[in-house]
């Protein structure tokens, strides 16, 4: 049998309001290059990944064409298309333009991670034909606490189940589409009764109860969010690159 057919759905239709930058924070450079490109171009040369489909915002198609697709000759990059208010509106557009190239899977991927990496792919890879819905994630570092509304700690989970949840999250792609054209059917319902929808696996879980596995991740694969992760990133990249030019 040959290999699955895997889509990678790529997110850069945010507005990075957090970073308080003009630009989107995928646009902004690490070592002279927008965050966006080191995802793709990890998905370029992956050999899991066969076709991305790039989510952008509002009125920024043609510039993501000419100025990262084309500037940078992503060849698997097979359609560009526009995303919504808010990320599960961007995934669910990028779900509905992935479903042409008929993948077995599809790996959602945050494109201000810039740092996913070739064995973070192959790692959920092996676990989605297994168990059909996977994110990654790492354990956290850090005690966390749960706060009640007064600001409160109300309980404290044991640390060592708790994870920080990362992307890509990784499905079948029957039951992430179908899972999503759910909870998209009854998204007044879920805003009516103030559920938030921040990630994936949340939809998965949510509509139709379907476990989803942890796969471990890397602390490395940051997402950029405030302007001290871009700080991060630099060191990240250069390590990088010393690196490749260390195998050359
Ligand atoms: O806002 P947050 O950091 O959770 O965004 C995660 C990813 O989802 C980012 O890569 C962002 O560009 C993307 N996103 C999107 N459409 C939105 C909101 C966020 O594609 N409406």
């Amino acid at each position: 049998m040959g290999k699955k057919r895997c889509a990678a759905v790529v997110l850069a239709g945010g507005q990075g309001r957090r970073m308080g930058t003009a630009v989107a924070k995928q646009y902004l450079l690490i070592r002279e290059k927008p965050v966006l490109y080191y995802s793709l171009e990890a998905f370029e040369q992956s050999g899991v990944i066969d076709d991305v489909i790039l989510v952008v915002g509002s009125g920024q198609i043609p510039y993501c064409k000419e100025e990262i697709v084309e500037k940078y000759g992503f060849q698997k990059v097979r359609a560009v298309t526009e995303g919504g208010a808010e990320r599960y509106h961007s995934v669910w557009a990028g779900l509905k333009a992935a479903e042409a190239f008929l993948p077995d899977y599809i790996f959602i991927h945050d494109g201000a991670r810039p740092f996913v990496d070739e064995s973070i792919l192959e790692r959920a890879f092996e676990e989605v034909k297994k168990c059909r819905a996977c994110v990654v994630g790492m354990p956290v570092k850090d005690t966390i606490k749960i706060a009640d509304e007064q600001g409160f700690i109300h309980t404290t989970p044991k640390r060592s189940l708790v994870w920080q949840i990362q992307t890509p999250q990784v499905f079948a792609a029957d039951l992430i589409v179908s899972s999503y054209g759910t909870m998209m059917e009854k998204e007044q319902e879920y805003l009516k009764r103030g559920i938030q929808i921040t990630d994936d696996a949340m939809v998965v879980e949510t509509v139709c109860g379907c476990p989803v596995k942890l796969v471990e991740g890397s602390y490395e694969n940051i997402k950029i969010t405030t302007p001290e992760d871009l700080e991060i990133a630099e060191i990240f990249a250069s390590k990088r690159t010393e690196e490749k030019d260390v195998k050359k």
